[in-house]
């Protein structure tokens, strides 16, 4: 490196350098991603410019992995090996999953489901992780590099095994996941509700799969989530699936060969879903469509559809997002007319009815500049830039989320004592004292809960652990205080500790979801074991580029001011440029790396001379007045 320094002097690495950081919206139907450019928010298009990849993937008979609309045109054709909206299985047991339970071949794994697919059987992690390494190498490819950190979104109904599920997916892909995101808490930061007025602004998240509404509180440039509903089972698709139905009522279903449960199997059923659609996407600009399908068999589906129908079939759904939205506003403890703003995010709110809806219930016309669809992924990237620590002056406000959920504990009699509760503003700390309930009662099992019913029998069961080693005393005077903290993801820990004696026990609350830690452990391991040799390609590759240019430089310099070199000097350097080009011609980048080194130390002298040099001519035939002048 000191030879190059003759010739630029800045050249440097900065320190300061811009670190690659992106956002990820990993969507249940399409995910996106996008990178802060020159200051502005960007989503990266694929090599054929298009910015939305089909959240679908498909396990190939060659043994391949198809991500995106590749997939996604195989959905009909090879449905149980193509697995679509598998963000809907994410974290969730068999009994959590209501629908498309028929459409692939689901096996109950405890806590979360599997897949069954010609590649074997893969969780939604797994699945996940497919999509994440998609969106991951095309940001590379665009990016020109590594990524350093990204910043994934979940809807904010998401409960912890579905975060952590969705955290997993990242480290799987082999993305440093900077931080879970609410989408509703994105979508705020792209309009930049950040710099605008203060007071409360409504996001309306209506997509694919999932319906989110948060309450967002603006004060001082600093937002907080002060309340989040939705429907984490509630999309898009929904419409969609009344669509199919109705199309099969008005034929009665008697034209064609297929039953109910065949349709699942048969893949008429994704066909059908799929024209349904196309229909309801036409049906936003359009006041009427045909519904036509081809199924297998001779049967041939095709009706006439208008818009007004297909708003009285989809009513109850809509209706069903208006009052989850007022829940969420009764939750923050506010009236309609408090609203300053409200947002529309996600594809399903190009549908008139929807905007219509909205517009109604707040008795405003709702902001909607920003693409629906790209909208999260453009926030995302913006928090995850300063997350990777691109930071500029002025970039310093603080973003607070609120835990979806309420967490607590379980008590006698099977009640939950809730500590922490629903809305709380993330990262949040909070303790309750306890006691025993016997005589000499030397250990405690806790059993940490989510949920907001009363019972632990419906609640979520996160975590047990034990609290051993209490000193014995009477019933009710030991005081074991319990705190629990959740971190800025929403991830939890709980520590138990009884005070008199300090005895302390503590869980990190990892959502039981079916994948043991062995078996994340796996799945990793493999994933660092192909991470590991591409990033050993890599590494060789730059040590012999490096090598390449300091040969050439150095060089260049001997044969321009070798004069500047007694003999010894000159063997010397020389013995160093063959050790280096024979390094270079290896495979080992560390060697190459090594010998790069000792060639830069032993030219300093010589550097240093030569730049000696350069400023003496520099300064020949120049007064000395004129210098600095
Ligand atoms: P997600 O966040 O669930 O991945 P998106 O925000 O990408 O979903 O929204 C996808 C949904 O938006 C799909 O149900 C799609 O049919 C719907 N959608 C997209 N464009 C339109 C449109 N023009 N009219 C109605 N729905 C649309
Ligand atoms: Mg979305």
């Amino acid at each position: 490196m000191a030879l190059l320094q003759i010739s630029e002097p800045g050249q440097a690495p900065d320190p300061h350098q811009h670190r690659l950081a992106a956002g990820i919206d990993l969507g249940t139907t399409n995910s996106l991603v996008a990178t802060v450019r020159s200051g502005a928010s960007e989503v990266i298009e694929d090599e054929r410019g298009r910015a939305l990849l089909p959240s679908v993937v498909r396990y190939c008979p060659d043994g391949t992995v198809a991500v995106g609309a590749d997939a996604l045109a195989q959905a009909s054709t090879d449905p149980t090996n193509t697995v679509v909206s598998v963000k809907r299985l994410m974290g969730r047991g068999i009994n959590d999953v209501q629908i498309d339970r028929a459409a692939y071949g689901l096996v109950d794994a405890p806590g979360m489901v599997r897949l069954r697919t010609r590649a074997g059987d893969k969780s939604p992690v797994e699945v996940s992780a497919d999509i994440l390494r998609t969106l991951r190498q095309r940001a590379e490819a665009a990016l020109g590099g590594e990524l350093n950190g990204v910043v994934i979104t979940v809807p904010a109904y998401f409960d912890d095994a579905q975060r952590q599920a969705t955290r997993d997916a990242g480290r799987l892909a082999g993305l440093e996941v900077l931080r879970l995101l609410n989408e509703p808490t994105a979508a705020a930061l792209a309009y930049g509700l950040d710099n605008a007025a203060e007071g409360i602004y409504a996001v309306y998240d209506l997509g694919g799969g999932t319906f989110d509404v948060s309450i967002l509180r603006l004060t001082k440039g600093v937002f907080e989530v002060v309340a989040t509903g939705g429907d984490s089972a509630l999309g898009g698709d929904d419409f969609d699936r009344r669509i199919v139905e109705w199309a099969l009522r008005e034929t009665g279903s008697s034209g064609a060969n297929v039953e109910p449960g065949d349709w699942h199997e048969s893949g008429d059923w994704r066909a059908l879903l799929i024209e349904a659609r196309r229909a309801k996407e036409v049906l936003s600009r359009e006041p009427m469509t045909t519904f036509s399908v081809q199924l297998s068999g001779a049967t041939r589906v095709r009706l006439p559809l208008t818009a007004e129908r297909f708003e009285e079939l989809t009513a109850d759904l809509l209706a069903r997002t208006i009052n989850a939205t007022r829940q969420a506003l009764r939750d923050a403890r506010l009236r309609v007319d408090e609203v300053k703003g409200v947002v529309l995010v996600g594809g399903s709110t190009r549908m008139p009815q929807v905007r219509r809806a909205v517009a109604g219930f707040f008795g405003k016309e709702p902001l909607s500049g920003i693409d629906p669809d790209q909208v999260v992924a453009l926030g995302a990237a913006t928090q995850a830039n300063l997350l990777a620590g691109n930071r500029s002056a002025g970039d310093d406000w603080l973003l607070l989320d609120v835990i979806p959920l309420s967490l607590g504990i379980e008590t006698m009699g099977g009640l939950v004592e809730r500590i922490v509760y629903r809305n709380a503003a993330i990262p949040v700390s909070r303790a309750q004292e306890f006691t025993t309930f016997k005589d000499g009662q030397t250990a405690l099992a806790l059993h940490v809960v989510q949920g907001e019913r009363d019972l632990v029998e419906d609640c979520r069961s996160l975590a047990r652990f034990e609290l051993r080693g209490i000193p014995k005393m009477g019933a009710g005077a030991a005081r074991i205080r319990v705190t629990f903290q959740v971190d800025a993801d929403g991830l939890l820990s709980v520590t138990a500790a009884e005070l008199s004696s300090g005895v302390a026990a503590s869980v990190a609350v990892k959502p039981s979801y079916g994948l043991s830690d062995e078996e994340i452990g796996a799945m990793l391991q493999s994933a660092h074991d192909s991470a590991g040799t591409d990033a050993q390609a890599r590494a060789l590759r730059e040590q012999q580029v490096e090598a390449e240019r300091l040969l050439e430089a150095t060089n260049a310099a001997l044969a321009e001011d070798g004069a500047l070199l007694g003999a010894d000097e000159r063997t010397r350097i020389d013995q160093l440029l063959v050790k280096l080009a024979q390094a270079r011609g290896g495979a080992d980048a560390q060697a190459i790396r090594q010998a790069i080194s000792t060639l830069s130390i032993g030219t300093e002298g010589f550097a240093a001379r030569r730049m000696d040099r350069a400023v003496a001519r520099a300064l020949a035939g120049h007064g000395i007045n004129e210098i600095g002048s």
